[in-house]
């Protein structure tokens, strides 16, 4: 029995002390957290992503627990531009409930929408997803995971016909011979992740680091790929070039478990390496090097994240590196394979079970007949009352108050004033709406402009399940009842389902609204049917697929077929096309955004902590000294980050690790300092993901 089932299942009463996640990022690392006297102690717990280490933010994570910022009551705003002020349970679900009632009725189903989050558990997505399509009857549900790793997701699907992020055990990176690494910078964001790759390190294997910043994960690579930001399609396809030039292909391997290599081939052929160089700034050298070292190995694993994926073409550029992988028979062999490094805590069960807009539970369509009605007879709803698929979350924010757009939004766990591209025209776009609703245990930046915010628990006053970025389902654990006057997201959804008269059943307790999930999800891609939460007990989570109880898990995808129609992996021709922006005479620099080691997100929750705070106390702007000098700025001085859209200001921060032409800031921080006022609403037509990545901006002296 796990540590974390002994402490789950003591006899008596709540114990005080619960073995349990960390609530921020995918990798979800152990935690034990401990109540004596009221305080509560959180202490890193061995478990197979984190392998006893944890974060400042985890380590931190109990802080917010009592805050004195902490919502427990709801409030409620009277009249617009008007204070919001305590109010009743009841008198806030009567005015939610009320006003969407009037306000579908005067214009329809869809002038309701829902906005969820990647870090609610999976009860809590699959409810909210229930709840946008029976109790609200709108196509318009999506979420800020849409940001996160849609285009990895989309390019999965495409080419595997499934989207988990990485198809193998995190344990299966230490035992690479050659780890490539697109835009991610886990040494910042996943620090215990490091474990893995010191491992990896310890037995000889070789680290490259693509990315346009000598990042904290980049000084420890054997070898760094700086390119511009933009230009990972096209360092990709020289990649593949130079396989195929010198004889690196598995052509078994193509000809076995892939279909459309020849198009690809023909693609890649006029792909030139100093092409490539040209527009990434990566010498063909270094390009060489990194096809010769993913090539002439047993075992090679390729990752990307944000910083490929967060691009107008995101979802080309994974294939592009997908294409690479396949070219050279990594997927499905052991110890080898492509994957990608989800970002929020429940990226990927916040994706699978109905958040997304054209999602049914078990990751199906829901334009798919044969899903609606297995969905439907779960929900004992008529599939005809099912309604299609709305759009992603970007398309349904700048629609928000429009002519034709929905004139209600409910948000859950999101906080789109600070993470929205082009904040300014999102939060311009939620302030023209009839009805906000956030839910939330803070008041977030978007809470601030709500009408009604209606206080839920956090993730210690809580069970239920997340899916890590392994496709690993875990336990979360509740430690303490949420305090007075907080009720749980799953009693909000049911409360207003009532109120609502919904048709359907809509529990409060996570425990059955896990077992409605998994009868949901069975048959379906994501298949949760033989996941209990006494089996995630009794080991250390289940992997997905798991159809059967008694049958096993699938830590392992893809060893002897993919699941496409034919089985097979599928090559997809892709080329290298420019930013959505150009650079101009106006605005001849390119901004990057990203974040820091102490922050997650929005920073609503790790902005109030105190350690965090002092580590990072605010924005900056990453600028080259090169570059600095050009412009007379200084250390520390204020500095303007200008684009089309709108500006940032931040002291600058002088660094060689960037390169000269482009600049970075962080996106954690709102007002005057928010990045996301400058960054590129342009999306990628496949995932819908914006252009977070990359826009034209210039900087000044403030
Ligand atoms: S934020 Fe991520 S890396 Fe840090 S402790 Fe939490 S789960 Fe682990």
């Amino acid at each position: 029995m796990t540590d974390g089932a002994r402490l789950a299942t003591q006899p008596g009463v709540r114990p005080r002390e619960a073995a349990t996640h960390c609530p921020y990022c995918a990798l979800q690392c152990g935690m034990v957290l401990r109540e004596t006297a009221g305080r509560v102690e959180v202490t890193p717990r061995d478990f197979p992503t984190n392998r006893g280490g944890l974060c400042q933010k985890g380590w931190t994570a109990a802080d917010l627990l009592d805050h004195p910022d902490r919502l427990t009551t709801p409030l409620l705003r009277d009249r617009p531009g008007g204070e919001l002020r305590p109010a009743s349970w009841d008198a806030a679900l009567d005015r939610v409930a009320g006003g969407l009632r009037a306000i579908q009725e005067r214009h329809g189903r869809d002038a309701v929408a829902v906005f969820g989050g990647g870090g609610l558990t999976n009860e809590k997505a699959y409810a909210l997803g229930k709840f946008a399509r029976v109790a609200l009857g709108t196509r318009h549900i999506d979420y800020n995971g849409r940001w996160c790793m849609s285009s990895a997701a989309a390019a999965g699907m495409r080419a595997f016909g499934v989207d988990r992020g990485l198809p193998f055990p995190l344990a299966d990176l230490g035992r690479a011979d050659t780890l490539l690494l697109v835009g991610a910078n886990p040494a910042e964001t996943m620090p215990p992740l490091m474990r893995h790759l010191a491992d990896q390190r310890a037995r000889g294997g070789r680290l490259i680091v693509v990315d346009p910043r000598l990042t904290a994960t980049a000084r420890q690579a054997d070898l760094h790929l700086q390119p511009l930001p933009g230009t990972d399609l096209a360092v990709a396809n020289a990649l593949l070039h130079i396989a195929l030039t010198e004889g690196w292909i598995d052509r078994a391997y193509v000809a076995d478990r892939t279909t459309g290599f020849d198009e690809v081939r023909r693609t890649v052929a006029g792909c030139w390496p100093a092409e490539a160089e040209r527009l990434s700034g990566v010498p063909v050298a270094d390009l060489e090097a990194t096809a010769w070292a993913l090539a002439t190995v047993d075992r090679a694993v390729i990752l990307t994240a944000r910083g490929a994926e967060q691009h107008a073409k995101g979802v080309d550029t994974v294939t592009a590196f997908i294409n690479l992988a396949l070219a050279l028979g990594l997927p499905g062999r052991p110890g080898s394979g492509y994957g990608c490094l989800t970002g929020q805590g429940n990226g990927q069960g916040g994706r699978e079970h109905g958040q997304k807009a054209d999602q049914l539970p078990g990751y199906r369509r829901i334009d798919d007949p044969a899903a609606r009605e297995h969905v439907a007879t779960v929900w004992g709803v008529d599939p005809a009352v099912l309604p299609g698929p709305g759009v992603p979350a970007y398309q349904l924010l700048d629609s928000l108050g429009t002519t034709h757009g929905p004139r209600a939004l409910l948000v859950f766990g999101s906080n789109p004033v600070v993470s929205a591209p082009r904040a300014a025209r999102v939060e311009s776009r939620l302030r023209d709406l009839d009805l906000l609703v956030v839910a939330d245990f803070l008041r977030s930046e978007t809470a601030d402009l709500a009408d009604v915010v209606l206080p839920v628990a956090q993730w210690a006053e809580e069970d239920g399940t997340m899916t890590n970025l392994e496709g690993r389902v875990l336990r979360r654990r509740a430690l303490r009842e949420p305090p007075p006057g907080v009720r749980t997201d799953l009693a909000v959804l049911a409360a207003l389902a009532a109120r609502l008269d919904a048709p359907g059943a809509f529990p409060a307790d996570p425990a059955a609204v896990f077992e409605e999930l998994r009868r949901a999800s069975a048959g379906g891609p994501a298949d949760y049917a033989g996941v209990s939460w006494d089996r995630i007990d009794a080991d250390t989570g289940v992997f997905w697929p798991c159809p059967d109880e008694d049958g096993p898990d699938t830590p392992h995808l893809f060893a002897h077929r993919f699941p496409t129609p034919d089985g097979r992996a599928r090559f997809r021709a892709v080329t290298h096309r420019p930013a959505a922006e150009p650079v101009c005479a106006d605005y001849p620099l390119h901004l990057t955004t990203g974040r820091v080691l102490a922050h997650y997100q929005s920073g609503a929750q790790t902005r109030r902590v105190a350690a965090l705070r002092r580590a990072a106390p605010g924005a900056f702007v990453e600028l080259h000294p090169d570059l600095a000098g050009r412009l007379g700025v200084a250390e520390g001085e204020e500095v303007r980050v200008v684009s089309r859209r709108g500006e940032l200001r931040a002291p600058a921060r002088l660094s060689p690790a960037i390169r000269p032409d482009t600049v970075f800031a962080p996106f954690h921080w709102p007002g005057a300092a928010r990045a996301n006022s400058v960054t590129n609403d342009a999306v990628d037509p496949v995932s819908g993901m914006p252009e977070f990545k990359i826009c034209a901006v210039r900087v000044e002296r403030a």
